[in-house]
């Protein structure tokens, strides 16, 4: 037990942005830091994290508590092992009361499935340095074959199981370990142990004998499973095996790596994604440390979303052969939908990022992923020589190219790369965004399990020829994404061009004053819907009394209809049925382009606005048109050739936006 002096300290002496960054990469905004929550998934940041409260809480989902109750949701941490872990970190003596019998009966199971897994790397890594064996068979392999020195022996804890199929088995047993627990790490094999009957302890066997053991380590860095290699030539068996799904171990949520490397994926806000275990030593060798590979499965979305919560940035580095390239295309198409961005760098033929580490000295190899990065535009061009003159291939080239523009799920940056697309091919944009548009709906009916009609989509999201419909709620959709990044980043500050004595300056201000003070209040514009009404005007009160209001300010507020709303809107991260129908603009965007997104936001809401203004205009003149007024007819005539031109020339500047971004 850990007496109260310590916990104390402990709590006294730890920072809780500190800790959370290991796991999450914090952005600070005012006094706070946000960051994408770790509880759930999201592509915008809902997680925040108030240093001066020593709390964290998560909008989206609802995650909140202090630093301790973050480490034992996040890492699954028992209290005690919690405040151990803290003091670890800052290097505070833990002083404990003597752990009883009792106590050490009631560890979890859990717990004592970790405690074995660091038990057996121990074991594996010991016989790899120590026996005859060891050092003939494994050792000889990793230092001559692969290359890899002791240090990175040290760094990735490797190790070498015998090959006799009790070795490790028995030590276990004469060691303490029951059976049972032995079973439930996926450490030995059990063919004819059936689920609670008691197991016979001369039918068990190591899992991984004869193998050379890459230990897999959780975010934190704790031993949660393994990887063994067979050094034999024999074709009949498994060149590796892995630890099968655990209590503790998750192949798909778990990255090969990712304790190594996710300090040096923030620092340099990228990560490298390889095949196996032997390419992220390999990159290590090279003194490359934000590399993770998706070992023992295929690429996940999980893992993405692990990958996300460090960084934006992927490099995906697969071997040039088929497979490799059929696992790079998954990789980028599974990147992009999280919203990342994606470069891909091909090794020459016959090579890997291995034996290419191995040929080269750590200057060349980081000077050829440099210079060898291409985006998934240019790898599917060439990959499909989408610049062939025929016909056919020409086709199956711009449809596999826009498979993957068709999954980046914010529609600027999609229609930024269609319009890239329609000049380089001289294709019609509106006909490449009406296929892009196709493959969406079946991509989304696909994941959604819903059966779509095959047939062209109805509707184009080039906003100048939508479908208009008498709707009240024209323009609810823009009004609402406006609302939402007011919220959200209403406090960040954009470079704006304003006419200051009668001469163009730029000058930058927030996104709320420039919105509601230059944009909606100059043009004396009022949004449709009572309740996004009401936020602006309380932005406005907020900005007359001098503060610019962050978004706790609004989930804070003490009007129900603020803070409801609020959360509401900013909690939102499914994309609905109807997403074609309702949104046409449905913007996502990295705090990095705000600027871009609410002038286009705001834009897109007075084009709305103004053809709503049109529809009632010419209802009128309808009217007047049957009563004969002449007068007031050619009044109205006037007017809507205003609005006309107007409606043109915001439509002419949303175009030009989107070229711009
Ligand atoms: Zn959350």
């Amino acid at each position: 037990m850990i007496t109260p002096y310590s916990i104390d300290k402990i709590l006294s002496t730890a920072k809780i942005e500190e800790v959370i960054s290991d796991f999450v990469a914090l952005k600070k905004r005012g006094v706070n830091y946000v960051g994408l929550c770790p509880f759930h998934n999201e592509k915008t940041p809902s997680f925040s994290v108030s240093p001066t409260k020593g709390i964290y809480k998560c909008f989206g989902c609802g995650a909140s508590g202090n630093v301790v109750k973050f480490l034992m949701d996040h890492e699954k941490l028992s209290y005690p092992d919690a405040l151990k872990w803290l003091a670890k970190k800052y290097n505070i003596v833990v002083e404990e009361v003597e752990e009883t019998e009792e106590l050490k009966k009631e560890k979890s199971e859990r717990e004592k499935i970790l405690e074995v897994l660091q038990f057996a790397q121990k074991y594996f890594t010991n016989i790899l340095l120590n026996t005859p064996e060891g050092k003939e068979v494994g050792l000889n392999y990793l230092y001559n074959k692969r290359k890899i020195d002791f240090s990175l022996i040290q760094k990735f804890q490797l190790g070498f199981s015998p090959n006799n199929k009790r070795a490790f088995t028995d030590f276990a047993l004469q060691s303490g370990y029951s059976p049972d627990i032995l079973l439930k790490a996926g450490l030995i094999n059990c063919p004819d142990c059936e689920e609670n009957k008691p197991i016979n302890v001369h039918k068990i066997y190591d899992k991984f004998f004869g193998r050379v053991i890459f230990p897999i380590a959780d975010i934190s860095g704790k031993v949660i499973g393994f990887g063994g290699r067979t050094l034999m030539d024999d074709k009949s068996v498994a060149k590796y095996i892995n630890s099968p799904q655990t209590q503790v171990y998750d192949k798909s949520k778990t990255l090969y790596g990712i304790h190594l490397a996710k300090k040096a994926i923030m620092q340099k806000d990228v990560c490298y994604l390889v095949e196996g275990y032997a390419d992220v030593i390999s990159l290590h060798k090279a003194g490359i440390e934000n590399v993770v590979a998706s070992s023992g499965t295929s690429l996940t979305t999980e893992q993405v979303k692990l990958i996300h919560r460090f960084t934006n940035n992927v490099v995906v580095l697969y071997d040039g052969d088929a497979a490799g390239i059929k696992a790079g295309i998954r990789a980028i198409d599974m990147l992009l939908e999280e919203g990342m961005n994606v470069k891909i760098v091909l090794f020459p033929e016959n090579d890997d990022p291995d034996s290419f580490v191995n040929k080269h000295s750590s200057e060349e190899v980081i000077h050829y992923l440099n210079q060898n990065q291409k985006d998934f535009i240019q790898f599917k061009k060439e990959l499909y020589h989408s610049e062939t003159q025929n016909p056919l291939e020409k086709a199956k080239a711009i449809e596999e190219i826009l498979t993957s523009v068709a999954r980046i799920p914010n529609d600027i940056q999609r229609r930024v790369y269609i319009q890239y697309l329609a000049n380089d091919w001289k294709i019609e944009e509106s006909t490449l965004l009406r296929t892009t548009q196709k493959i969406r709906q079946q991509l989304y009916a696909k994941k959604e399990n819903i059966s779509i009609p095959d047939t062209e989509p109805t509707i184009s999201i080039d906003t100048s020829n939508e479908a208009t419909t008498s709707s009240t709620h024209l323009t609810f959709n823009e009004e609402k994404e406006l609302i939402k990044h007011l919220i959200k980043y209403g406090n960040v500050i954009i470079e704006i061009e304003a006419e200051v004595d009668g001469r163009e300056q730029s000058m930058e201000i927030t996104t709320c004053e420039y919105i509601v003070l230059y944009e909606l209040k100059h043009d004396n514009l009022q949004l449709e819907i009572p309740e996004h009404q009401l936020i602006i005007d309380e932005i406005e009160n907020c900005l007359k009394n001098n503060f610019v209001p962050e978004e706790n300010y609004f989930y804070k507020h003490s009007n129900p209809t603020i803070s409801e709303l609020a959360i509401k809107y900013t909690d939102e991260h499914k994309i609905s049925p109807h997403w074609y129908e309702k949104f046409k603009i449905k913007v996502t965007e990295p705090i990095e382009n705000i600027g871009d997104t609410i002038r286009y936001l705001i834009l897109s809401f007075k084009e709305k606005k103004l053809r709503k203004i049109l529809q009632e205009k010419r209802e009128l003149l309808k009217k007047y048109e049957q009563e004969k007024n002449e007068e007031k007819v050619q009044q109205l005539l006037k007017e809507i050739n205003l609005l006309e031109n107007t409606k043109i020339q915001i439509n002419q500047r949303l175009r030009n936006r989107i070229l711009v971004i």
